[in-house]
């Protein structure tokens, strides 16, 4: 017997100057009958509010990264993103034992990434909407991020399974693009729908195993003993996110014209590539791992 699910929230403006998830929060608000389904209740929230009123990523801290237990637990934190992620696990938690079954939390990014399915799990109830939504777009791409959920520290992990991203570029910070949105608006469909069909015992015909990507490492910009970036995300690799990188590429190339290279030994692939929410921290790129995601129990 399948555990079915009950309560799905659907999330935008985690970070504030992604306006496509929090329009079509908006949207949805006046718009219920479009996420309305039968056999769960829809609930939308605006996650970072603040923050998506001065059109920032964040206010103090990236609220896409206050969701684990220990920090939820830890009563010293106490900026703005650090006490909403505690106020969100009030409403959508608690994260032990969360009232929500599953969250959609809808992102963008200034990296050729098209769309992308991000999943922190494992669960065949989790790779199943991945698959499921892939098969609808087939020009979306799979990104396995594995992670503990109480460890997590993502809202997608404050729902009972560990939900589901989507994250859609290449468009830049503070504005609206209406292919990103409307692609976006998709992808939320295409999800609940597969909710919708698993919770009624419909058959749902998915692969066994698809092709996708998984994380590796975050990879720092050269930088000085000052901390200054000294390079740049190298021509051959801007905007080639999911390309194969392979030893001897170039990655970066410096303020006066020299080529970095990679060094490593295996074939990679870059993700988040220029990505400009990641200048604070001087990120230049993810290095990603090409995989066969397999969807366990399949029994279709
Ligand atoms: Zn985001």
């Amino acid at each position: 017997m399948k555990q079915s699910i009950n309560t799905v929230a659907i999330t935008g403006g985690t970070h504030g100057n992604e306006l496509t998830g929090a329009h079509l929060v908006k949207h949805w608000l006046s718009h219920a009958d479009e996420v309305k389904r039968d056999s769960f209740s829809t609930e939308l929230h605006l996650t970072n509010p603040k923050a998506n009123q001065s059109i920032r990523r964040y206010i103090d801290q990236d609220l896409n990264r206050q969701f684990s237990l220990k920090d939820l637990k830890d009563s010293k934190l106490k900026g703005v993103e650090q006490l909403r992620a505690k106020s969100l696990n009030e409403l959508l938690g608690p994260k032990e034992n969360p009232r929500v079954d599953f969250i959609i939390d809808m992102h963008t990014t200034t990296a050729n990434m098209g769309m992308s399915l991000i999943f922190n799990s494992s669960d065949p109830l989790v790779v199943g909407m991945a698959f499921y939504v892939k098969q609808k777009m087939p020009h979306a791409t799979l990104f396995f991020n594995p992670a503990e959920r109480l460890e997590d520290n993502f809202l997608t992990s404050m729902g009972r399974l560990n939900g589901f991203l989507i994250e859609v570029g290449p468009i830049a910070q503070g504005l609206l693009n209406y292919q990103v949105y409307s692609d976006t608006h998709a992808a939320v469909m295409h999800g609940l729908d597969y909710l919708e069909s698993r919770n009624m015992g419909q058959s749902i015909s998915l692969p066994n195993q698809m092709v996708g990507f998984q994380f590796i490492k975050k990879v720092p910009l050269p930088q000085n003993e000052n901390g200054e970036i000294t390079a740049m995300i190298h021509p051959n690799l801007q905007d080639k996110d999911y390309h194969a990188i392979e030893p001897g590429d170039p990655l970066f190339i410096t303020m006066a014209g020299e080529t970095i290279a990679y060094q490593g030994e295996s074939t990679v692939y870059g993700a988040f590539i220029n990505e400009a929410a990641y200048y604070d921290q001087n990120i230049g790129f993810s290095f990603m791992e090409k995989i066969n995601i397999v969807l366990k129990d399949n029994d279709h």
